[in-house]
């Protein structure tokens, strides 16, 4: 269907449309328009993807700037998903559109998506390669400047790759042709032609009006200033599914080091030294050149920062970039005895038996009285690394992983070194061991600072997703200020869900995970028989989720003691989510199964895990959730502690407050899964009496507050049983109700919408122009001139 918002004409690719995809796109198009950013809470399953991509396509084409679409989504299944959308969508488009003239600018309209090589590449070696930074390696060998050179200009005589060697014979722009490109189209294309996909899409990028690509490519900064750096300052960056997205802020500025990787890192330094004594035999010039590049600044040396770049700085800007670099590393030698003298420090370091907690700048101060290095050279470790590994031409990259942490560790610790960090240093894995196994964490502490960059360079930032209440917690948590903050509630004709609160068992003893009270045999016996109630009435699928892996076992532990699970096995199978990637995806297919052929299962997985963030659980793979306590994070993690005292300090959030919020973030998320659209139905049993609080509720999305009702909200377990039961028999009745008009709108329905809207602007302006009369009139005289009052005989 085809509408107006305001002056711009929208195309939907459905007949008929959700009333809350309307105002979503209502309130997208007044942050584009103000060129400001936003916070959008949309319901779970309710279209979230078409609706954006709709509006800004539509945009995008109405308007001549032409502004480009960075979608930034979690998983690769998400990635591949919108493109799928937005190819629909232009197909739609293109079908739709009236004249030839619109028709073949519609053709030219170009996406595309990003992932890894190791998602995309063709070599029939290097592609076998399990893990990702291994692939990287491989391909960065076959790729590099030097390597290709060499190959080039004498055949055979290094190994190159022949699907890259395609790329080269062809035009910037011209690797893909125009229209929407999946990642699966991509590929094929790349096998039939002979090239590279990965590199055909990293040089497409400049030319292409969509982008769909995972959050770390924008704020990770050693990613981003590879792939993203390019992207013009007009463009409209989404993040979709950004409930987690301080989270990846953090990790993105954050670094752990371990023992074993110093040791691995002390290697690449000797080995390294080895290397310059051998070039310094063979073609010392080389190294000459390399010096006098330095002089100029890094960004001359640096002239081939290109697709090969084996790492990217994590922080440097593009000024200091331009600086000369410190004397005392410019020479390769002096350089290889500089990390030398810093790896031993740390290791020093690690030695202690006690933990550390310091700030960047006493870490320095420490540095530099025992070993005298200074915060400049510090700070262009990781770039200094990067020219020597090029001017070395070396090979298996991945032998210097280690390496290049610590020296992105340096730069780190050099650059941020007055707020928003920390340094821990464990020396044990946990409180009661006794052999030592250091890590040195450091951690940042301050969301804002991984996305500051983003927000200062792009004028509109969409911050949306399913689950993002409370929306002023984002804005404050990572310092900005949007246009636009609207959650929605969800339209039905009949109830789809139905979320219940079991504050109590059916013997009326509370239940709760609180830590006083959660291995309580009474609460542990009410949370198994709400599993073996849920399994009886329940058809297919139930997905259980607990706080953490350690409370699921022992939860588990005592339910099987209990006699608990031969109660539950009558019913359903039960599957359980480990922390090991590969058991829990096994776990889930048989899970799949059991739901498929009628026999029913239970997962029990937890918040925060695997299955809790990408996977859905649409229609019979899950028909109830059960969210089994609330999930706080353990508060006693020495960097979750730091962070809670930097929140409080710098940006006033209580540490109840982060920490409510957190958990309840989780808990929606988790039950939220059950629900993928309109059209499926699951019941959503929050277990804990925490729950009925009211500012435990003022957390949740409004779409599901909005259904839970007075008596829904304090029950106990047979009162819930009985309410899931009537639930259940109503929901599997067809429905008898028309939805259109209610929760599904015609064209004609967003045109009557559009007519109250504007009428109730017409009245709002009135209104104000009224209420600014009124104080303009300050005696309350309707403002007439004295004279004709005297001639009036009115009182002023
Ligand atoms: S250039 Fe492409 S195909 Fe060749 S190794 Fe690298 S990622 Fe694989």
């Amino acid at each position: 269907m085809k509408f107006n918002i305001d002056d711009l004409p929208v195309v939907f690719p459905y007949d008929r449309i959700y009333p809350e995809q309307w105002e979503y796109m209502c309130d997208l198009k007044r942050t584009l328009d103000a060129s400001g950013h936003c916070v959008l809470e949309m319901p779970s399953g309710t279209g979230k993807t078409v609706s954006l991509l709709s509006l800004i396509v539509s945009y995008q084409q109405f308007y001549p700037t032409k502004r480009k679409l960075i979608y930034c989504s979690r998983t690769v299944p998400e990635i591949e998903k919108a493109l799928a959308e937005l190819k629909r969508l232009m197909a739609y488009r293109i079908e739709h559109a009236e004249t030839e003239e619109e028709k073949e600018n519609e053709r030219n309209f170009t996406g595309l998506g990003l992932t890894s090589r190791k998602n995309l590449c063709l070599h029939p070696e290097v592609s076998k390669e399990k893990k990702g930074r291994v692939v990287d390696a491989r391909c960065r060998d076959l790729t590099s400047a030097a390597a290709c050179e060499k190959g080039r200009a004498n055949p055979g005589s290094v190994p190159l790759c022949d699907w890259h060697e395609g790329l080269n014979e062809l035009e910037p722009g011209t690797q893909l042709g125009r229209g929407i490109w999946t990642l699966s189209d991509v590929e094929q294309h790349g096998r039939e032609k002979g090239l590279c996909p990965y590199f055909a899409i990293r040089r497409m990028m400049p030319f292409v009006n969509v982008v769909i690509y995972s959050f770390h490519y924008l704020l990770d900064p050693k990613v981003a200033e590879q792939v993203s750096k390019e992207l013009s300052k007009d463009s409209i960056v989404v993040f979709d599914e950004a409930h987690n997205i301080d989270n990846v802020c953090i990790e993105s500025l954050s670094i752990d080091l371990t023992r074993p990787m110093l040791d691995s890192a002390a290697r690449s330094v000797s080995r390294l030294g080895e290397k310059i004594e051998e070039i310094k035999v063979t073609d010392a010039s080389k190294l000459q050149d390399e010096y006098a590049k330095l002089v100029e600044g890094l960004q001359e040396a640096d002239a081939a920062r290109d697709e090969d770049a084996f790492m990217s700085n994590p922080v440097l800007p593009d000024d200091l970039l331009k600086e000369a670099i410190p004397g005392n590393i410019r020479k390769a030698e002096h350089f290889v005895a500089f990390l030398k003298r810093f790896v031993e420090y740390l290791k020093t370091r690690m030695r202690v038996l006690h933990v550390v907690a310091e700030t960047p700048l006493s870490f320095l101060q420490h540095l530099k009285d025992i070993t005298f290095i200074e915060r400049r050279p510090l700070k262009f470790c990781a770039e200094r690394l990067q020219s020597l590994v090029r001017t070395l031409s070396l090979t298996q990259l991945d032998e210097y992983y280690a390496l290049q942490k610590v020296a992105s560790f340096a730069t780190l610790v050099a650059t941020y070194e007055k707020v928003g960090f920390l340094l821990i240093l464990e020396p044990f894995e946990t409180e009661s061991s006794t052999v030592p196994n250091p890590i040195f964490h450091f951690t940042c502490l301050d969301p804002s600072l991984a996305i500051k960059p983003v927000f200062e360079r792009f004028s509109s930032v969409v911050i949306t997703s399913g689950t993002i209440s409370p929306l002023d917690m984002y804005p404050k948590m990572l310092q900005f200020t949007p246009v636009v903050q609207e959650t929605y509630a969800m339209t039905l004709s009949r109830n789809s869900f139905l979320p219940l609160i079991i504050t109590r068992g059916s013997d009326q003893v509370a239940i709760s995970s609180r830590f006083e009270v959660r291995n309580d045999p009474a609460v542990v016996r009410n949370f198994g028989s709400i599993l073996i109630e849920y399994s009886k009435i329940v058809p297919d699928g139930i997905v259980a989720f607990f706080p953490s892996y350690l409370y699921m076992e022992s939860i588990v532990a005592a339910w099987n003691d209990m006699g608990i699970l031969n109660e539950v096995w009558k019913h359903k199978l039960i599957f359980v989510e480990t922390p090991d990637a590969n058991e829990t995806s096994i776990a889930l297919e048989n899970y799949r199964r059991a739901c498929d052929n009628g026999r029913g299962a239970i997962l029990l997985s937890v918040a925060r895990g695997k299955v809790s963030e990408g996977i859905d659980f649409d229609h019979n793979y899950g028909r109830a959730v059960i969210m089994f306590g609330v999930p706080y994070q353990y508060t006693e993690s020495r960097i979750l502690k730091a962070r809670l005292e930097y929140l409080r300090d710098a940006y006033r959030i209580r540490e109840s407050e982060f920490l409510g919020f957190d958990a309840m973030r989780n808990a929606a998320q988790c039950v939220g899964r059950v629900l993928r659209g309109k059209t499926d139905w699951g019941l959503m049993v929050f277990a804990d009496k925490r729950f009925a609080r009211s500012d435990k509720r003022a957390k949740l999305p409004r779409w599901i507050n909005q259904y839970i009702t007075d008596t829904a909200a304090n029950l106990s377990t047979d009162m819930a049983l009985v309410l899931s039961k009537l639930f259940m028999r109503t929901i599997s009745q067809s429905s008898t109700e028309n939805q259109t008009g209610i929760s599904l709108w015609t064209l004609e329905d967003v045109l009557k919408a559009q007519e109250k809207r504007k009428a109730s602007e017409i009245d709002m302006g009135m209104q104000a122009e009224r209420d600014e009369e009124m104080d303009e009139d300050e005696y309350g005289d309707g403002g007439l001139p004295d004279e004709i009052l005297a001639e009036m005989e009115v009182d002023p």
